[in-house]
């Protein structure tokens, strides 16, 4: 990582911290490596789940990840940016998208429609280069990907474009509706979709060595749709879809404390006086607030931790700050309260979050603001 200096040093040391643990996300790579005996796909699409792309791109890499994962060329073109090299395939494209960007800079691109596999081809034929890709179908979302009605017809197209030497199909991708539920009769349902879209790229003489349905929850659960690759993201920070315990959480995010204060009882607190202290006690000013990821949704559950202890977000949540209910718990000025880590120390998870704000762990760290600064331990970037 780069060198940080002077003012921003400064500031780095006194806002809001995600502290990303490189060795844990290798620790959860070598995992998905072990579990798949194949590839993995370290998708490190937005911004690599709030952790950062190119650090956990890195660190995934360094620990078998063979391939990287986003959405938009956009953003492979960043990773390329970075100085990364490694097979790098988008997946979310509109047919109006730069594909001789993702051509120059080799990044592979899913291709769900005909239309799409004709723009690709457009632009491989006249940069003169063969555009490796992954037909993408949909075997139960209603969104992204190839409905099985239509297979047939980009399946011919796709052959004929690689007989013609425009591409070459090396990937089949799919993706599950209901993974994180692995009872689910759906995944079988469309576990079974998928095999029989490969199938019919046998039938046309495309044998692509990319074979992926898994992301994380079907990686850990569902060894029937592990084929060749799985693609993980929330996986390798730790999050966990199907509550397996075999992860660790990568990702601690802790703000430090701006003003301590005694109150009476009977003190209202915060935009609306939404509450108002029972007792007399004491509050905790943290700086961290909507704009940093800390959901204005919360239920009145929701707790930071200082030193293994709880303390309670109490009043509204605003943009740049919250206020915690102190009691006569210990605390420092500039001393840094835990929002999540591991939980390894009695501190909310990002699991806990997304109990509080009724959402799911993705969204907790995909939310956390660009403010916040990042800093990875663990060695391994
Ligand atoms: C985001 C995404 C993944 C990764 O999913 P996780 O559950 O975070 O591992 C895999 N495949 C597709 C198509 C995705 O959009």
């Amino acid at each position: 990582m780069r060198a940080e200096v002077g003012i921003l040093n400064l500031w780095g040391m006194t806002g809001a911290t995600l502290t990303v643990d490189t060795a844990v996300i290798a620790r959860n790579t070598r995992l998905f490596a072990s579990l798949m005996r194949g590839e993995v796909m370290a998708v490190v699409k937005a911004d690599g789940y709030g952790a950062g792309a190119e650090l956990v791109a890195r660190a995934a890499l360094a620990a078998g990840a063979t391939q990287l994962g986003v959405t938009s060329i956009g953003e492979g073109l960043t990773l390329r940016e970075a100085g990364i090299t490694a097979p790098v395939l988008s997946w979310l494209n509109s047919v109006e998208a730069d594909f001789g960007a993702a051509l120059h800079h080799r990044i592979e691109v899913a291709v769900p429609s005909l239309r799409h596999l004709q723009a690709v081809a457009a632009f491989a034929r006249s940069a003169g280069v063969r555009a490796a890709i992954h037909l993408q179908v949909d075997c139960g979302l209603a969104r992204e990907g190839c409905p099985p009605a239509a297979w047939p017809e980009l399946v011919a197209a796709a052959a004929a474009a690689e007989a013609e030497g425009v591409v070459q199909v090396v990937g089949l991708m799919g993706h599950l509706s209901s993974a994180d539920n692995p009872a689910d009769p759906v995944n079988q349902r469309e576990i079974g979709c998928y095999a029989e879209a490969l199938h019919r790229l046998w039938t046309v003489g495309l044998y692509p060595a990319h074979r992926h349905l898994a992301a994380t929850a079907a990686a850990l659960t569902l060894p029937s749709a592990r084929h060749s690759l799985c693609r993980v993201g929330a996986g390798l920070v730790g999050i966990d879809p199907t509550g397996t315990g075999a992860l660790q959480g990568a990702l601690a995010l802790t703000a430090p404390i701006i003003d301590i204060r005694e109150v009476a009882a009977g003190t209202p607190v915060g935009y609306g006086h939404t509450w108002v202290t029972q007792r007399p006690t004491r509050l905790a000013h943290i700086a961290i607030g909507y704009a940093d990821g800390i959901s204005r949704a919360l239920d009145a559950a929701a707790s930071v931790s200082l030193n293994g202890q709880r303390l309670r977000i109490v009043g509204r949540v605003s943009m740049d700050q919250v206020v915690v209910d102190l009691g006569p718990t210990k605390a420092t000025l500039g001393e840094q309260v835990v929002v999540f880590g591991p939980g390894h120390s009695g501190e909310p998870t990002v699991d806990d979050w997304a109990s509080w704000c009724g959402t799911i762990a993705n969204e907790i760290v995909t939310g956390i603001g660009p403010r916040v600064r990042r800093t990875a331990v663990g060695g391994a970037q």
